[in-house]
């Protein structure tokens, strides 16, 4: 069975940039809804030759102040429980923030399969933060630029395994 795949971590690291590129011009349907998953999009990603559902976890950054608020715990802790696999991404250029040790957490606890994406990695100054990564103890980082298009073969190769 093609496996679920659920885009992960804190604010602004580029969860929906990620999303939308997996997913382009197919962005499927808008969940609305009520409660914690309301601000969950949904679609078919194409990577390569694979094609899989994705999601995103979304609509809290707004109200969110960088704390890892009750809510968004909660709503990502949904997001992993209702998928087979999980893609925590983090910010290469700012590195290892609490917030992303208390995400990688949930992760860990999950026991779901994890993908460490460290976005934002395209040029230089993305590299020391995807080394950084490596210390959140969930295997190698798999670095790459969501706005640039950088790190997908990359990302095929860490996916490929589960299919
Ligand atoms: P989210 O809150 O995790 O969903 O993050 P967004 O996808 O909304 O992106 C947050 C900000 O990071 C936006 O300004 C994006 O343009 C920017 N961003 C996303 N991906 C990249 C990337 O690969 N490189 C750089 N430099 N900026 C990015
Ligand atoms: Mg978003």
């Amino acid at each position: 069975m093609t496996p679920t795949v659920a885009i992960i971590g804190r604010p602004n690291v580029g969860k929906s940039t990620l999303f939308n590129r997996l997913v382009g011009r197919k962005l499927a349907l808008v969940d609305d809804r009520p409660g914690v998953t309301r601000d969950r999009r949904e679609g078919e990603a194409t990577l390569g030759h694979l094609t899989f559902p994705v999601f995103d976890t979304a609509g809290l950054e707004e109200a969110d102040d960088g704390t890892l608020a009750g809510r968004m715990r909660q709503q990502t802790e949904t997001a992993i429980a209702d998928s087979d696999i999980v893609l925590f991404v983090i910010d290469a250029r700012v590195g290892v923030t609490p917030a992303d040790r208390q995400f990688a957490e949930l992760v860990r606890r999950s026991g779901k399969p994890v993908i460490l994406i460290a976005n934002k990695a395209e040029g230089k100054i993305g590299l020391d933060g995807a080394y950084e990564a490596f210390s959140l103890g969930l295997g190698d980082p798999v670095p790459f630029s969501a706005e640039h298009g950088e790190g997908t073969a990359d990302l095929l190769e860490a996916l490929m395994p589960y299919f």
